[in-house]
C-alpha cells in the first residue's frame, strides 16, 4: 500500500513533501537559488520534519529515498559544528541507555521523570518537546531477561544441543534493538516465545557459547550457568546515529556490530 509522506500529511505544506524536499535538494546542488550548499537553513527547515520513515522509498518509481538524503546533507551541514541538543540526546540515545542500565539508575530515572520540574529540565536539555512524555525505562532490559531465562534454562537441566546451547530446533537470532531492549522489552520476549513455540533456538548476537567439555564417556556434560560465557556488549543497528546524520559514529557503530556478529 501507499505511504503518503506524514509530515506533508500532518502540515500540507509544500515545503514538508517529499517533493518539495526532492526539488530543495536539487536547487542546493544546483547552487542557483540556494547559494549556501550544505550549509542551507533552507534545506535543513524543509528536512527537519521528515521522519525518515522510508515511505517515499517504497512510494517513488525511481526510489528516491529521503531518509538517506537527510542523513547526508546533516552529516555535512553539521561537520565541525556544534548540533542540535537533541542530535546529542536522541541520536545518542544507545549511547545514554545502556550508560543508564549499566549504573542500574532504570528505576530512578523513572521517579524523577516523574516530577514535572525535572521532566521539563530533561526534556529541554535533550531537545523533546514538551508535550511529549519521557517513556519509562525497562528495570530489566530484553537481554538481560534472556540471559536470566537461559541459565534458568540450564540450571533446570533443560533438552541442551550438542554445542552446549539450550533447545533443539535450527538457531535464529534476534536483534534487540536498542528500543526493544531498553524501553519495551516485552516486545523481545514475545518474539522469543513466538520463535520458540515454532521449534527454534533463539541466540542474542553478542553471546558466545564457550563448548562444554567432553567428561571423557562422549556425553556432553550439563554445567548450568558455568556451560557457557556470555560477552556482555550491547548490539545497536546505528539508526538513530544515521538518522541524525551522525555518519562518522554509525560507521564505527556498525563496523563493531559486524565484527561481533562475524563468529555467528
Ligand atoms: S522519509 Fe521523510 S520525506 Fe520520505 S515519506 Fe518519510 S517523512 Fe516523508
Amino acid at each position: 500500500t501507499a505511504v503518503m509522506c506524514p509530515s506533508f500529511r500532518a502540515t500540507g505544506d509544500e515545503q514538508h513533501s517529499t517533493r518539495g524536499r526532492a526539488r530543495l535538494l536539487h536547487e542546493m546542488l544546483a547552487g542557483e537559488v540556494v547559494t549556501d550548499g550544505w550549509r542551507s537553513t533552507e534545506v535543513r527547515d524543509a528536512l527537519d520534519l521528515c521522519l525518515s520513515c522510508k515511505g517515499c522509498r517504497t512510494d517513488c518509481p525511481v526510489g528516491v529515498d529521503m531518509a538517506t538524503y537527510k542523513a547526508e546533507f546533516l552529516h555535512h551541514h553539521y561537520k565541525g559544528r556544534l548540533r542540535p541538543a537533541a542530535h546529542y540526546a536522541m541520536g545518542r540515545l544507545p549511547q545514554w541507555l545502556r550508560l543508564l542500565s549499566r549504573l542500574r539508575l532504570a528505576r530512578a530515572a523513572n521517579t524523577a521523570v516523574r516530577v514535572r520540574p525535572l521532566a521539563a529540565l530533561a526534556k529541554r536539555l535533550g531537545g523533546i518537546a514538551p508535550e511529549r512524555s519521557i517513556p519509562r525505562l525497562a528495570t530489566e532490559t530484553f537481554s538481560s531477561w534472556w540471559h536470566r531465562r537461559l541459565k534458568a534454562q540450564m540450571r533446570d537441566g533443560r533438552q541442551m544441543r550438542e554445542d552446549g546451547r539450550p533447545g533443539g530446533g535450527p538457531t535464529v537470532v534476534v536483534w534487540p534493538d536498542t528500543f526493544t531492549n531498553y524501553l519495551s522489552p516485552s516486545v523481545g520476549q514475545a518474539a522469543v516465545r513466538v520463535l520458540e513455540a515454532a521449534g527454534l533456538t533463539t541466540v542474542l548476537p553478542p553471546a558466545i557459547v564457550v563448548p562444554v567439555p567432553d567428561e571423557g564417556d562422549g556425553e556432553v556434560a550439563r554445567k548450568g550457568a558455568h556451560a557457557f560465557s556470555v560477552r556482555r556488549r550491547g548490539v545497536c543497528c546505528g539508526l538513530t546515529y544515521v538518522s541524525t546524520g551522525q555518519l562518522d559514529r554509525a560507521r564505527e557503530v556498525m563496523r563493531r556490530k559486524l565484527d561481533l556478529l562475524t563468529p555467528l
